[in-house]
């Protein structure tokens, strides 16, 4: 199985801080909480999650497994 998620378009709109499903502004998307102390994970108006990475002032897709430990996490 070719693992190829993150298409280049998708990579142009994460570049510009944009959402990739609905190219909202991931900057005033709400924050859901804190992953680690240099992550934090920011849910779009659509549902889609992404890390923001404050080393290197960014956002990516979250992985599943990151949602998971945070959801988990956040239980506790
Ligand atoms: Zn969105």
């Amino acid at each position: 199985m070719i693992k190829n998620l993150i298409s280049p378009f998708q990579k142009v709109l994460l570049g510009r801080r944009l959402c990739v499903g609905c190219t909202q502004p991931l900057d005033k998307a709400k924050k859901l909480g804190s992953l680690s102390t240099t992550k934090e994970v920011i849910e779009c108006r659509c549902k889609r999650r992404y890390i923001y990475d404050l080393e290197l002032n960014s956002f990516r897709r979250a992985s599943f497994d990151e949602e998971k430990l945070f959801f988990m996490n956040k239980k506790q």
